[in-house]
């Protein structure tokens, strides 16, 4: 029987103990349109201040992994843009794919969190250490998850989940004050 504040530590515990953040990409890197163009190009939104988050956890020294259904261009653009070092496109199944991924970079799924929104991230994300669903996933993920972020996915929720590791690590603070303007 735990307390909810022992609960509080539990998941503070396992978030500043996660080395390798996998994302799904539609509905969590982006709001979840697709956009085609006439020529059958697939065109998606991401949201910058994901990007920034993505490139401070690089720079804290974490990893990062897409693992999506669907595979576009603009993806692969997106991921080396941001240098994520695992890029999974046409998973079918993301347990399985992410199990490889852990194998290739020597990190348990204790270490790993997973940020999803829909029924294909479920048994992945209850798999690993931090099992994030963003603010406007489906009921299922949102019932499964350890955290549920306040935004929804395309509109900052990779960046909010970042700020949680961090600050859990205790790493947050000091990244911002590289960002203020020195004191007098
Ligand atoms: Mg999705």
């Amino acid at each position: 029987m735990h307390t909810s504040s022992s609960l509080h530590d539990a998941l503070h515990q396992r978030l500043a103990q996660v080395r390798l953040l996998l994302l799904d990409v539609d509905g969590v890197l982006t709001e979840g349109g697709v956009t085609w163009t006439n020529d059958g190009v697939e065109q998606k939104t991401f949201h910058i201040r994901d990007g920034l988050g993505i490139r401070l956890w690089q720079r804290a020294g974490g990893l990062t992994g897409i693992v999506t259904g669907r595979t576009s261009r603009v993806v692969q653009l997106r991921a080396e843009e941001l240098g994520i070092g695992f890029v999974r496109q046409g998973v079918e199944d993301k347990l399985e794919m992410t199990a490889g991924i852990l194998a290739e970079c020597g990190v348990p799924w204790e270490q790993a969190a997973f940020v999803g929104d829909d029924l294909p991230d479920l048994a992945v994300m209850m798999r690993c250490g931090v099992g994030v669903a963003v603010a406007n996933a489906c009921p299922e993920v949102i019932e499964a998850a350890a955290i549920v972020t306040r935004m929804p996915g395309g509109q900052g929720a990779v960046r909010e989940v970042i700020e949680q590791m961090l600050k859990a690590r205790g790493s947050w603070e000091a990244i911002v004050r590289r960002y203020q303007p020195a004191s007098a």
